[in-house]
């Protein structure tokens, strides 16, 4: 297939285009680069600059690729971030969303995939989560994705563009080419992993006094690996609707940092801070539905080989990409 993805020079967006790749598809990456990094572009998709809030260039490309669908990852993703600005999150997710679902109607694109995110659920009734749980988000960044979700419902019944939406818990890790680097960096596992490279003393933890077991955090950490190969299957004609992708299990910041002591054969200080404004307690997926209605099957569900291969990447890569 001819696929479009936007984002495609971001952390998930650039596996997703190297597997998309391997697997025989043709790719066109649109991304501005405000997150994403040229390098991180596989060298075998054609590269178009640029940005979604540009709804000339966008149908242009989208013609251009004669896309029959599209991955669109490209969105702001900090929850932090919008609980400050969130005029961004509504903007860039939702507002200039919108350009490139017009143009996938004008240019009768089959299919869009979309990144959605387990922040849409808000602090969740229960644990591990279904995907009919409700949606209350508690930051803009999970109410930017809900929105997007919603708008995609209308445009399937209105114009028959089928859509699927994969709502992520926590990506992590990295393929042999590609992996996470961020120009602020405030995820947790590279975070961490920045401490056994040596390049920061400690690392921090927001928030001892959670109701969880070891008063931090817990969340699902699911391989990038693993993530793209969902998105390979959302791609099927017919396949649409909602699903979690996630492991079911939980892991708190504790452990993360534990798991990442292990793995490096680091020791790890962490210094422990206030609460991140906008995080839920706790967040684990049940991705049965994806199990049992893609096929999908994740090959590295183990926190363990998810660390090992973000460690590997950035021993590799240890400034990250160089643009
Ligand atoms: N976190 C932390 N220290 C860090 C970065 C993150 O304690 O340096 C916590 C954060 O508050 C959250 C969890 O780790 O509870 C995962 O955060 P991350 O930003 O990696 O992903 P998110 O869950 O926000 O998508």
């Amino acid at each position: 297939m001819n696929i479009l993805v936007t984002g495609g020079a971001g952390y998930i967006g650039s596996v997703c285009v190297e597997e998309l790749l391997n697997a025989g598809h043709r790719v066109t990456v649109f991304d501005n680069l405000t997150e994403g990094h040229r390098s991180a572009v596989d060298a075998r998709a054609q590269f178009v600059p640029g940005c979604l809030s540009d709804a000339i260039l966008v149908k242009q490309t989208l013609q251009d690729a004669k896309a029959d669908a599209i991955l669109h990852f490209a969105a702001n993703a900090l929850v932090g971030e919008s609980m400050t600005n969130p005029a961004k999150y509504f903007r860039n997710n939702v507002a200039s969303g919108l350009n490139l679902l017009d143009a996938a109607v004008e240019c009768g694109t089959r299919k869009i995939v979309f990144s959605s995110t387990c922040a849409t659920y808000g602090p969740p009734d229960r644990v591990p989560m279904t995907e009919d749980l409700p949606q209350r988000p508690i930051n803009p960044y999970g109410e930017s994705k809900l929105m997007f979700e919603k708008i995609l419902q209308w445009y399937q019944q209105i114009h028959g563009l089928e859509f699927v939406a994969f709502r992520y818990f926590n990506a992590a890790g990295a393929s042999e080419k590609f992996g996470e680097h961020h120009r602020i960096e405030t995820h947790l596992i590279p975070n961490v992993l920045k401490v056994a490279l040596g390049q920061t003393a400690q690392c921090e933890i927001y928030g001892m006094d959670y109701p969880t077991p070891d008063g931090t955090c817990i969340r699902d950490y699911i391989h990038i690996r693993d993530l793209a190969q969902a998105h390979l299957l959302g791609l099927a004609t017919g396949r649409t609707g909602f699903y979690n992708l996630g492991n079911g299990d939980g892991y708190s910041v504790r452990q993360v940092i534990e798991t990442c002591e292990r793995i490096t054969g680091k020791k790890i200080p962490a210094v422990e801070k206030p609460r991140r404004p906008g995080d839920p307690p706790r967040l684990v997926a049940a991705a049965d539905k994806a199990l049992r209605e893609l096929g999908w099957q994740p090959k590295f569900p183990k926190l363990d080989d998810i660390v090992a291969t973000a460690w590997e990447w950035h021993q590799q890569h240890p400034d990250g990409y160089p643009d």
